[in-house]
């Protein structure tokens, strides 16, 4: 087929996960090196799906057919410094985007905690990072173009009465190809973590610590000694933090994981930096985590934050022999149809489990804890949410799956473990 190399192409195009926890079932992977070999591929196929950098812990990126990637395509970008947006093609990581963006003193509101991520399979599941003003990365883009399943390029722009459900739209729709992003000038951030503050300082203080910055992350272990750690993402020129909520500040760089190497992450002890040098945790040359791991995460209204962390509390000498960290962030609200904020402001209660028996039993514990308080599980993430609780969380699913309907009639981009999430299957 013009524009692939059957021989090297299935090759390239990973055969499990990043987290290896998923082998993936496809029968054939591409690696098309244009467009209309993407098209023609997609065209000739029954069942395809779209892979991104494979950082999904869920089985979301799988099928049983034809798994495409898109990194053998033509990398093209096209800032628009008036328009403040940037054009980009469905394979480009946040890593990539942001030396672009910084060439032209640009840059995004916010990142994921790490830029190895594509920012198509990013925005797919929903993925964010923290701040009382920043919302998930999907909600950055103003128009996508979609291969959909007959080959034909559809677009879709923010306006349009689907765009809600087109962005964050699990890979079900079609494969995007081209994403526009809105941009704004480059901004400098400090990173300061402040150490072994008090849990219950943590609880009674959650909103205001997480307001207390541009961006902020709690680490709690959920340890027995119930001390936290909040790392603190200021704009240069902001106000110093007005207190340390009985914690101290770090005089040596840290890493969230306990026994990882710092030089892994991005640098704090408040020097400042370009934004994408200081919003992720980890940097691009260097494994992200913990990298033996497994990842679930669920939001929840902020309202509820404070009861939904007390009913963790509870539970912490289940959770703590599991976890390497457990990290908790704001997140501001989206309009997308699949939004993990349900258009509220929310915060994310995420685990980064270890490699160990249980970790199943745990990912039920949390949310048997989190039952009631309208938690909604990270689509990338490991989570065991029945598809009722979901079409509960979710009351623009009937929306999607007419979307759905009208644009894959054929179930070409169907999988049946999104497939039975979204009420499809
Ligand atoms: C170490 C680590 C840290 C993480 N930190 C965060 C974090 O800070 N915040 C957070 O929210 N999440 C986080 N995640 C989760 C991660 O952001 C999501 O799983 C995200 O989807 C990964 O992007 P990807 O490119 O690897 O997507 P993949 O896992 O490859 O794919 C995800 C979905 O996107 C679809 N997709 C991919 N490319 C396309 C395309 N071009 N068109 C249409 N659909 C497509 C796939 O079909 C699939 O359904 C983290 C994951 C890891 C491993």
């Amino acid at each position: 087929m013009s524009g692939t190399n059957p021989e090297e192409s299935g090759a390239a195009v990973p055969a499990t996960n990043w987290a290896g926890n998923i082998t993936f079932h496809a029968a054939r992977r591409e690696r098309p090196e244009d467009l209309a070999a993407l098209q023609a591929l997609v065209a000739g196929s029954s069942r395809v799906r779209a892979l991104g950098t494979g950082h999904s812990f869920s089985g979301v990126a799988d099928t049983d057919g034809l798994l495409v990637s898109l990194a053998g395509l033509p990398r093209t970008a096209r800032v628009d410094a008036d328009q403040r947006t940037v054009t980009i093609g469905g394979q480009w990581t946040y890593g990539e985007l942001a030396m672009e963006l910084d060439r032209a003193g640009l840059a995004l509101p916010n990142t994921g905690s790490l830029p190895h991520i594509s920012v198509a399979g990013a925005c797919a599941t929903g993925t964010h990072g923290s701040g009382t003003h920043n919302q998930a990365l999907a909600a950055s883009v103003r128009g996508v173009t979609i291969v959909t399943a007959t080959g034909d390029a559809v677009r879709r722009e923010r306006g349009h009465p689907d765009f809600d459900g087109a962005v964050l739209a699990l890979g079900r729709l079609g494969i995007a190809v081209e994403m526009t992003l809105d941009v704004v000038p480059t901004f400098d951030l400090a990173q300061t973590v402040v150490e072994q503050v008090p849990a219950a300082r943590v609880e009674s203080a959650l909103a205001d610590i997480l307001a207390a910055a541009y961006s902020v992350s709690v680490f709690t272990t959920w340890g027995l000694d119930r001390l936290d750690d909040i790392w603190v993402k200021q704009l240069v020129g902001a106000e110093p933090l007005a207190e340390l909520w009985g914690g101290r500040v770090a005089q040596e760089a840290r890493h969230p994981v306990a026994g990882m190497p710092p030089e892994n992450t991005t640098q704090q002890l408040g020097v400042p930096g370009p934004w994408h040098e200081r919003l992720p945790h980890f940097r691009l040359e260097f494994m992200p985590s913990a990298g033996d791991e497994l990842q679930s995460e669920y939001l929840v209204p902020a309202a509820r934050a404070t009861a939904a962390w007390r009913a963790l509390d509870g539970i912490r000498e289940v959770l703590h022999p599991l976890l390497h960290v457990s990290e908790l962030r704001a997140v501001a609200p989206d309009p997308m149809w699949l939004s993990l904020t349900g258009g509220q402001p929310c915060v994310a209660f995420h685990f980064t489990w270890k490699t160990v028996p249980g970790v199943a039993d745990g990912v039920a514990a949390v949310e048997a804890q989190l039952s009631g308080h309208d938690a909604r599980p990270h689509w990338g993430k490991v989570f065991s949410t029945p598809p009722r609780e979901l079409a509960r969380l979710y009351p623009r699913l009937p929306d999607f799956r007419r979307l759905v309907h009208d644009l894959d009639p054929g179930a070409t981009f169907g999988q049946d473990l999104v497939d039975t999430w979204l009420g499809l299957a």
